[in-house]
């Protein structure tokens, strides 16, 4: 299967990615992950992408659609992937058209879940992640085990300014992708407010895999 994830910051796009590559088998491409390795790493494109990241703004398309382009022409996503935080421009939408034609495939559903701006700053701020299993936790919600708990980090980005920032620019430049799928007949809109649970369940229902 190829499916897009798209949703505002902390809507739970990693969350429910993890649960459907349990299911799919398939690779999750995070280009957030992507980017904070490259950061990580000191590479050239880490570098030019920090300042974006940090303040909360978008790092620039000819910067990051070239990641995902070289990314899907390797082995492991010829069965299918699930594309988390990409495509969140229209131009990154419309070089990924061209590159799944390209390619002679076609993308299956995209599903956008939505969860109500006033709940993102404390689910971004409360956001924590195992560094060593890469789990995803939170502080309120779905508290790290005691022996994890010690070890768990906190995102540079994950500040309420930065938070504000990035939802600025999911209102501005990622939203307005979504009629475009809608319009393929691609859309799936599932309801991101509730359990994680209930969550995966209607993602899967939304799917046809439940
Ligand atoms: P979140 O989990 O909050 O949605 P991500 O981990 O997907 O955030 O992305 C973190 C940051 O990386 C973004 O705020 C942005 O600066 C950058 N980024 C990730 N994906 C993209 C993209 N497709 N286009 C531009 N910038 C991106
Ligand atoms: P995204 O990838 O969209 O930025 P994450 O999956 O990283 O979102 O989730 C953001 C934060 O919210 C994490 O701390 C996660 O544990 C928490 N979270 C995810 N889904 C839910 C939910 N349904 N209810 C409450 N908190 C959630």
């Amino acid at each position: 299967m190829r499916l897009i994830l798209v949703g505002p910051p902390g809507a739970g796009k990693g969350t429910q990615a993890a649960k459907l590559i349990e299911r799919l088998h398939v690779p999750h491409l995070s280009t957030g992950d992507m980017l904070r390795e490259a950061v990580k790493q000191g590479t050239e494109l880490g570098r030019k992408a920090e300042g974006f990241m940090k303040a909360g703004g978008l790092v620039t398309d000819d910067l990051v659609i070239p990641i995902v382009v070289e990314r899907l022409q390797q082995a492991d996503c010829a069965q299918g992937f699930i594309l988390d935080g990409f495509p969140r421009t229209r131009p990154q939408a419309e070089a990924l058209a061209q590159a799944l034609t390209s390619a002679n495939v076609a993308l299956d559903a995209v599903v956008v879940i939505e969860v109500p701006d006033e709940l993102i700053v404390e689910r971004i701020t409360g956001r924590r992640q195992d560094p060593v299993t890469h789990t995803i936790y939170h502080t309120k919600f779905n508290p790290p085990p005691a022996d994890v708990a010690a070890r768990v980090v906190q995102r540079s980005d994950d500040t309420e300014e930065a938070c504000r920032a990035r939802l600025k620019k999911y209102h501005g430049e990622t939203a307005p992708i979504i009629p475009f799928y809608d319009a393929q007949g691609l859309l799936r809109r599932v309801d991101g407010v509730g359990d994680p649970q209930d969550i995966t369940q209607r993602t899967f229902q939304a799917l046809g895999l439940a």
